[in-house]
């Protein structure tokens, strides 16, 4: 028996620095090892080695499959998550590129149901990319939780949305979609990148929950990296919408993944991300490097005290902007009213609060431009979750080219301006913002 406590019997913030790893075998090293070798030396009988390649047996094989530091991060967030497992890639995208493909049947007709509120990049993954690849994204409104069902047909592969949409804030019904799902026998994805730790969608009935690691995750703006995490509560059972999870799979020699992951131990957990990990994550190369993978575990270890500091700040500053008379109107989850108030309330662990991200409204693009141009302190950047404050006026940069009917359809204004608040000492950041809005 091991003389260390289980990871079963630790709290959240004790499994970010312990969970899958205690210390190395040899050499006792506390920090987790990186890992930076691409291949691992094949010892041992042929046909024991052959049993790796085949998905009899857990083993590390190529880098581009899987790496031992990466191995780490993945159980150490699947832990953290509540989750089956997790497969760490190489960026956000690569995230919810994978999880929705991984799910598709190859034919002709496969749909994924998605909320209009989305992050711009997804967006263009699912109405462009997707749709050259035979994917067909059929959009819904998350206020409107029926019109997800209205959507759906025997073809659709996924529901998928944002816990807080990038950049207006909306929050999905998690809780109600993955109900519809669940009847229906659809999985509910979520993207969960603004809020890890904050919310759990895993533990309101979603069933892959995707993040950018690359944001709080990472938190200090160096390294990009992605994580899906399989909920486990899912059988992928239903042979017309996802024939590859119940015939054999020829990406990978015939295998039937259900029964692949009885055979296997550590990678035993999930039969969705062995799937996306042996054919996908090999085909696509979306590795991530072993070396951003260290950077993410340490990230990781802090995660619980500077997401408590984020939300704590954005708290603060959200109800400095409403009162503000230059500030028309501030979306932030922690001041949402009626029916959203009630599924913010339904997403959140309050304790922690209710994310760092902000929006807010200022009369026109002039008002926007100034604000932007007057503040000292702040990063104008276009990144998210960033321990530093970081601000960006969507209309003169992410989405410069969106044509002005499209981007007030998604809740962009000419005025708006979205913050993510860091970890600073507030008075600074609120210093900052008045500057900026005292220069309107
Ligand atoms: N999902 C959301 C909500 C995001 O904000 C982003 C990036 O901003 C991504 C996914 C993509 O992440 P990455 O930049 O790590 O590819």
């Amino acid at each position: 028996m091991s003389r260390y406590i289980p990871v079963s019997e630790m709290s959240t913030e004790s499994a970010l620095l312990y969970a899958g790893y205690r210390h190395d075998p040899v050499t006792r090293a506390v920090a987790v090892p990186i890992y930076q070798s691409t291949a691992y030396e094949l010892v041992g009988d042929l046909a024991d080695i052959a049993d790796i390649y085949n998905v009899k047996e857990d083993g590390f094989t190529y880098t581009r499959i899987i790496n031992p530091t990466t191995r780490i991060l993945e159980q150490r967030w699947a832990t953290v998550d509540g989750a089956a497992d997790a497969l760490a890639v190489a960026s956000g995208q690569a995230a919810t590129f994978l999880a929705i493909v991984n799910l598709c049947s190859g034919h002709p007709g496969d749909n994924v149901v998605v909320s209009k509120y989305l992050y711009g990049n997804s967006w263009n993954l699912l109405f462009n990319t997707f749709k050259r690849l035979g994917i067909e994204a059929r959009l819904a409104d998350p206020r409107d939780p029926s019109s997800f069902e209205q959507q759906a047909n025997n073809r659709t592969i996924a529901f998928f949305g944002e816990t807080f949409s990038n950049p207006c804030l909306i929050p999905l019904p998690v809780g109600l979609l993955a109900e519809i799902g669940k009847r229906l026998g659809i999985p509910l994805v979520v993207d969960n990148t603004t809020t890890p730790l904050v919310c759990r969608p895993g533990s309101l009935g979603a069933v892959i929950t995707t993040y950018s690691a690359t944001k709080y995750i990472c938190g200090h703006g160096t390294t990009l990296g992605g994580l899906l995490v399989d909920n486990g509560n899912f059988s992928f059972e239903d042979p017309v919408r996802f024939p590859l999870f119940n015939e054999p799979d020829e990406a990978h020699g015939g295998i039937l993944w259900h029964e692949a992951v009885h055979r296997l131990g550590d990678l035993g957990s999930s039969a969705c991300l062995l799937k996306a990990r042996m054919t996908w994550l090999r085909d696509t190369g979306a590795a991530i490097s072993p070396f951003s993978s260290f950077h993410l575990i340490q990230g990781l270890e802090t995660l619980h005290l500077r997401m408590q500091r984020h939300c704590e700040n954005a708290a603060v500053v959200a109800s400095f902007l409403q009162q503000h008379p230059k500030v028309r109107h501030v979306s932030y989850p922690g001041l949402s009213t009626g029916r959203d108030r009630d599924i913010v309330d339904e997403l959140v662990d309050a304790r922690i609060g209710h994310g760092a991200m902000i929006m807010f409204e200022l009369d026109d693009e002039v008002a926007g431009r100034t604000f932007i141009q007057n503040i000292r302190l702040m990063y104008h950047v276009s990144n998210v979750g960033d321990a530093r404050t970081l601000v960006t006026h969507p209309v003169s940069t992410t989405h410069t080219t969106v044509p002005k009917a499209q981007r007030e359809a998604a809740g962009i204004s000419d005025g708006s301006i979205r913050l993510c608040v860091g970890i600073e000492n507030v008075n600074d950041i609120i210093d900052d913002i008045k500057r900026g809005l005292d220069a309107i």
